[in-house]
């Protein structure tokens, strides 16, 4: 039975002396004590012994800083149906067959893809100066010279929606609602709507451009990019994010009260038939190879930066989870997979390919969760069980996981991370490790997201949780699905 070295937890640990060893005594009572109560018929002893010798091996040091290295340094940015988010596929399959993985494959679909070609916004009048700024992912080009128009400020989305069809004539529209930080992002899925809907309902109004303040919450001239979604029946119109910087500057000089005129140029390009891929690799199951936990990670990234956030950082966590447990030499009962997602960034098209090609094999999906929130350490653990053994055993994971700082929390809805959702929608079960993320949306689609923001110590205590739990539902004969148990 491995034992727990206190003090080996540096987060948590970092208290000195003798009240550490009462922690770590604690720590072992409550580790070990109740599973001999009233475990066993969830997951064996000796299944709960290999959780936490896994989850201590973790905490000790993991490959995953070297394997987020290797791939933001090796590959770079690796835009969705790009040349280099092919390279991003070459390298993975290099690594995980290397790694001695069952099942390493591609699976290729094809997507429309979009790439920069340049962009560049400025005030021309009443102070003319340049601006940081970036096309939004899927941007039209403006004509060659560019568009020079009056701007229309508007405070948030909903004061934009607010205004009359046809009625900008032309003008720039800009939304300026500031994203705030939050621990868990949740805000996120609030804001982005200027980004992705708001083009064309700016272009609705009569626009001839968009431009919004970046989804993010950094001080620093790093406009944020990512997707936009033109309605099909609203003529597309270019799309820009400024800094917040910049933002604040163009709100400043609009209070002015004097009419604040804006260039914007932006060439971009689009290929309807290029190709994208997930990445699949197993540890093939013992008994119940057809019965499949899904982790993973998307292997795209936006092409400013070179991804180590989003999602670097998931593919090394899970990445190096995946291996933590083969390097034991552990087979678990079920089959665990490992998924790198591909063309995530521009609408979730590799979960949604997935889904399409495992559709009769779903019901055999016991549950799933995906690292896609950067390199923050885990802080609370959520699970969407419809069953009491299901409960039981989300229980022990939090149980095992407690002394990293994680506690269990309840979430109907736990998501498990935006390339499960195709996978939410079949009926697969998701549990979720939720990051702390006050600094994600800092660096999240900006050049500045970049491998020195990421610690080693916090991804290792990430890959501890991934591999506790991966490990644990997959070597339980446990559903999570409602099935009257
Ligand atoms: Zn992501
Ligand atoms: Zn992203």
């Amino acid at each position: 039975m491995p034992e727990i070295v206190a003090g080996q937890y540096p987060s948590t640990t970092q208290r000195g002396g003798r009240f550490v060893c009462a922690v770590g005594l604690v720590t072992w009572v409550l580790t070990f004590l109740p599973l001999k109560l009233h475990a066993d018929d969830i997951i064996t002893p000796e299944s709960a012994a290999h959780a936490v010798a896994l989850r201590d091996q973790a905490m000790r040091g993991t490959d995953a800083l070297a394997i987020v290295g290797a791939l933001t340094t090796e590959v770079g940015p690796r835009l969705a149906g790009s040349r280099a988010e092919s390279r991003a596929r070459e390298w993975a399959m290099g690594r995980l067959s290397d790694y001695g993985f069952s099942g390493v494959r591609t699976e290729s679909f094809s997507i429309e893809g979009w790439e920069r070609h340049g962009e560049r916004a400025e005030i021309m009048a009443p102070y003319p100066q340049p601006l940081a700024a970036t096309a939004l992912g899927g941007s039209v080009s403006t004509p060659l010279e560019g568009i020079s128009a009056d701007i229309r400020m508007f405070q948030t989305l909903d004061a934009l929606k607010a205004i009359p069809d046809g009625t900008l004539n032309g003008a720039i529209a800009y939304v300026g609602h500031a994203m705030q930080k939050t621990q868990d992002g949740s805000s996120y899925g609030y804001f982005n709507e200027a980004r992705t809907r708001g083009p064309s309902i700016a272009a609705r109004k009569g626009a001839a451009a968009y431009l919004i303040r970046s989804i993010g919450t950094d001080s620093h001239r790093f406009p944020h990019t990512g997707t936009l979604r033109y309605a099909d029946d609203t003529p597309r119109i270019p799309a820009l994010a400024l800094s917040n910087p910049d933002a604040d500057q163009l709100e400043r000089i609009a209070l002015s009260g004097e009419t604040v005129t804006i260039h914007v140029w932006v060439q971009t390009a689009t290929n309807i038939d290029a190709e994208s891929g997930n990445i699949i690799a197993e540890i093939r199951g013992r008994e119940a190879p057809t019965e499949v936990v899904v982790i993973g990670a998307h292997l795209d990234s936006w092409d400013l930066g070179t991804g180590a956030i989003d999602d670097g950082a998931g593919v090394g966590i899970t990445m190096a989870a995946l291996k933590l447990i083969k390097d034991a030499g552990l087979a678990p009962r079920r089959t665990i997979r490992l998924v790198l997602w591909g063309a995530e960034e521009v609408g979730l098209l590799g979960a949604r390919a997935y889904q399409e090609r495992y559709a009769t094999s779903l019901s055999e999906h016991v549950i799933g969760s995906e690292s896609d929130f950067g390199g923050g350490r885990v802080w609370q653990v959520t699970a969407d069980s419809q069953s009491e053994r299901g409960d039981r055993l989300f229980a022990e994971i939090a149980r095992i996981l407690a002394p990293l700082g994680i506690a269990p929390g309840s979430d109907d809805l736990p998501g498990g991370g935006p390339d499960l959702s195709p996978l939410i929608e079949s009926g697969v079960p998701t549990l979720r490790l939720h990051q702390d993320g006050r600094d994600y949306f800092d660096l999240h689609h900006t050049a500045d997201d970049t491998l020195d923001k990421l610690d080693a110590a916090a991804l290792d205590q990430n890959v501890a949780a991934f591999a506790v739990f991966a490990w644990l539902t997959a070597d339980s004969d446990v559903s999570f699905r409602d099935s009257g148990d």
